[in-house]
């Protein structure tokens, strides 16, 4: 570990790590300024210091991650929950981010005989994330021969290196494409904030606001606010078809009779209730995003 690494924290600010690299590092960063903290990061810097805030961002390997809050080389780290599966980290899983899902799934060349999980008892499977993957199958009482390799886990079977894989999924076009089939999943999976109980405890009044802002940030984007107008008669209508948090807020328009509702409602029904509202008789509808939502 470098002399600045070792140093890090030791002034009373608070650390956290977030991927640099990967699929997760443009959400994660994007997530703390969503959140807030003021930074500037650069492709090269390892330490990002925040403006606004006592936080330092160390920018390292999305697998990293779990082992460094673990060890207390950072108080808070961003990284994928299977991740932290994989690595057996000891640490608090504080928040579910609501980016970076994937699914640990196993599957089967076309014309195998393993349609289950169950099926593929006694097969090689190709794994880069074997020790979730025994530890899984072990769940469902499958014991198989793992074969870990680093990458590219779906061209194996066609390389005669094994009869199945479990990777990580999402659209499971790259299964499709190598002509792959799915026979069941292992972990849900998306990023997540971890910590370590010492940290959380020392530091909770860094931790304490960092994650109220966090997941407020998370819990606005699951949401937006819809606006629309309406007649007063109409208003029982309306509030049947919404599915709001809490009341609606409803507000006199200057013309007699006319109100305004405001409503946050889940960003993925929104597209089912705006038919709704309008045929229950709402006019000028307005959606917008939610910045945070703090509960
Ligand atoms: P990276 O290798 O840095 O792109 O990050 C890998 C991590 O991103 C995985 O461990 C997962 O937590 C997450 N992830 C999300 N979707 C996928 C996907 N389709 N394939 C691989 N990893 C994914």
């Amino acid at each position: 570990m470098s002399a600045a690494l070792a140093r890090l924290g030791e002034d009373g600010r608070l650390t956290l790590a977030v991927p640099s690299k990967g699929r997760m590092s443009d959400p994660a960063l994007r997530l703390c300024a969503d959140a807030g903290l003021s930074f500037e990061a650069t492709e090269r810097s390892l330490v990002v210091p925040c403006a606004n805030a006592p936080v330092d961002l160390l920018l390292v390997r999305t697998d990293d991650i779990p082992e460094y809050v673990q060890d207390g080389v950072v108080d808070l780290g961003i990284t994928g929950g299977n991740l932290v599966v994989e690595t057996e980290a000891e640490v608090v899983e504080l928040l579910e981010l609501g980016f970076g899902r994937c699914t640990l799934a196993a599957a089967v060349p076309d014309g195998s005989a393993a349609h289950a999980l169950t099926g593929l008892g006694g097969l090689r499977v190709a794994t880069s994330y074997p020790v979730s993957t025994r530890k899984l199958l072990a769940g469902h009482g499958v014991e198989v021969e793992l074969v870990t390799i680093s990458g590219s886990v779906e061209a194996a079977p066609r390389l005669g290196l094994a009869d199945a894989i479990v990777d990580l999924v999402s659209t499971g076009s790259t299964l499709r494409a190598n002509g792959l089939r799915r026979v069941g999943d292992l972990l849900s999976s998306q990023a997540v904030l971890i910590g370590r109980d010492e940290a959380l405890e020392e530091k909770a009044e860094i931790v304490r606001p960092l994650e109220l802002m966090l997941a407020g940030v998370v819990a606005g984007r699951r949401r937006r606010y819809v606006m629309m107008n309406a007649t007063v008669a109409e208003l029982p209508a309306i509030r049947s078809v919404l599915p709001s948090l809490g009341a609606p807020t409803v507000l006199p328009l200057a013309d007699e009779g006319q109100i305004a509702i405001h409503a946050a409602v889940e960003a993925d029904q929104v597209w089912q209730v705006l038919p709704a509202l309008k045929a229950a008789g709402a006019t000028s509808i307005l959606v917008l995003p939610v910045e945070r939502l703090v509960g």
